[in-house]
């Protein structure tokens, strides 16, 4: 006799998509997932920038049982990823577990279950939470004094405000990371004046972003098989060049720090070369794939601002140099509250403890899933997940398969109650600490969103293989089960 479970997974992005497929194929069909927008898709739906692709080749990037003989590039664009995000949860049939507009606003355990309230005043209960917000969902304002007074357009970059128009106007981007780049790339040769404002050079890396011919398309779709065997061979590509930010091959990485010295040198005036050389070393802090940014920056209608901000007025951005920037649209691609997973709401334990607290100095969760004191809440892609160095999609697979066997007991009537034992999850942090120093996260960068409140890198510090081998099998002494 198997348990009849109740489920409520939080986020309908690509891990919640992901939960909700494999909870459905284990005949879990018990389940809502609460979603605080209008449509599923989470970081694809909510970041549509001009130029927006993914970094990780697009057959890694895929769930592994739904390989995808469509996509058009190396690298999925953005809306290629919304739309694939949005048809597996068609395909897959999540859409009647789905509830859009759900944010949730408190989650406490009473009398051995998990209460969960959204701002829409509803309450819910469930045996079990599995929350996949995700580690990059709520967008970061910057602290520049004025920010209300602009009078032009100004949106973050994850609210793209798609009414306002670009061509030929004077348009301002504040911020160097990954979206930044890849907005500069596409934006700048559209723009009368384009200004990058930039607090921290960045390295960036030449994706070789190669287009796919319909022919490709075709043989993906013909040949049984090809997309699953693309994916391998991309996967071993990157994952090998991946390796070098752990510490664990150093060749793939010296390739990879030669490239984007070699992309930079292209630059050609020598100052503006100079202003945007990093005082980091290749991979510190997430490493920008882009084609085009350094053209874009260089061009005769492009301006890199290297002058802090002083504030902003309604005509532009004033710098400390006195000078004030004229613009017509101004873009915050300044990031967001990362690897922050109780933003927005609370989790309370039955014995009153908060989870917030719990984690005044740093998120922590076993294997990234489970967490002390709070049983039967989980987590895909939660803290020291291996962010930096694996496939998101590939974390939330193997990590919701890790889950689906610890749950076992509970199904099966043998228990009621699992979490992570504290003293396993201590030894746990002591052993990705160990391997943390000898990682390229730690080699001296601020201000990183890798970097938790104690300074220190929040990733796994280990390569992926090693995360696959932990997670095949959960050993239940790590746990209490109840
Ligand atoms: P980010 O990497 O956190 O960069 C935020 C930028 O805003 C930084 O350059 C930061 O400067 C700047 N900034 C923040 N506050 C500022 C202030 N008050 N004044 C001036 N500058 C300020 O954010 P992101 O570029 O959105 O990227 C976040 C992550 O999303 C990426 O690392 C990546 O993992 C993911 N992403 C991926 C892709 C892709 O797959 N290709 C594309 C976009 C994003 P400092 O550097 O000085 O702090």
């Amino acid at each position: 006799m198997r348990r009849n479970l109740r489920f409520l997974v939080l986020g309908a992005g690509m891990s919640g998509i992901l939960a909700g497929i494999r909870l459905k194929q284990e005949g879990l069909e018990d389940f809502e997932i609460l979603e605080m927008a209008g449509d599923v898709g989470g970081t694809w739906r909510d970041n549509t920038y001009p130029g927006l692709s993914c970094d990780v080749p697009a057959h890694t990037y895929g769930y592994s049982f739904e390989r995808n003989w469509r996509w058009t590039g190396f690298y999925a664009s953005g809306p290629e990823l919304g739309e694939y995000f949005r048809r597996c949860a068609h395909k897959y049939g999540l859409m009647p577990h789905v509830r859009l507009n759900t944010r949730v606003t408190d989650i406490r355990r009473e009398h051995g279950r998990w209460v969960v309230e959204s701002a829409d005043g509803q309450t819910r209960e469930a045996d079990i939470v599995i929350n996949c917000f995700g580690v990059l969902c709520h967008p970061k304002l910057p602290d520049i004094p004025g920010l209300k007074r602009f009078k032009g357009a100004m949106f973050h970059s994850a609210r793209w405000d798609h009414s306002v128009p670009l061509d030929g106007r004077r348009i301002g981007v504040v911020g160097t990371g990954s979206t930044a780049a890849q907005i500069t790339a596409a934006l700048a040769p559209r723009a009368g004046h384009y200004s990058l404002f930039q607090r921290t050079a960045q390295w960036v890396a030449p994706a070789y972003a190669l287009q796919r011919s319909e022919f490709m398309r075709g043989l993906h779709r013909i040949i049984p098989g090809f997309s699953r065997l693309t994916g391998k061979l991309q996967g071993e590509l990157f994952y090998e060049i991946a390796k070098g930010v752990t510490g664990d091959s150093d060749p793939a990485w010296r390739a990879v720090d030669w490239l984007c010295r070699r992309n930079l040198a292209r630059v050609r005036d020598p100052e503006l070369r100079r202003a945007l050389t990093p005082d980091f070393k290749v991979g510190c802090r997430r490493l920008i794939f882009c084609d085009g940014f350094y053209e874009a920056i260089e061009a005769t209608n492009a301006e890199l601002v290297t002058a802090g901000i002083k504030g902003i007025e309604a005509g532009g951005i004033r710098t400390v140099d006195g000078r004030l920037h004229e613009l017509d649209v101004l873009v915050l691609a300044t990031g967001f509250h990362a690897l922050n997973y109780t933003y927005g709401f609370e989790v309370t334990n039955d014995a009153g403890a908060r989870l917030s607290e719990q984690w005044t100095d740093g998120a922590r969760a076993l294997h990234g899933v489970a967490v002390s004191g709070f049983p039967n809440y989980f987590m895909l892609i939660g803290p020291h997940s291996p962010v930096g160095n694996f496939s998101l999609t590939a974390i939330s697979e193997i990590q919701m398969d890790y889950l689906l066997q610890l749950i076992e007991p509970i199904r099966r009537g043998e228990a009621s109650a699992i979490a992570a034992d504290p003293d396993a999850e201590r030894r746990y942090y002591d052993y990705l600490g160990a391997g943390m120093a000898k990682t390229v996260w730690s080699s001296g960068c601020n201000r990183s969103w890798y970097l938790g409140k104690d300074g220190q890198p929040q990733l796994y510090p280990y390569p992926p293989t090693t995360f696959v081998r932990e997670l095949a099998t959960p050993d239940l002494s790590e746990f209490v089960v109840a």
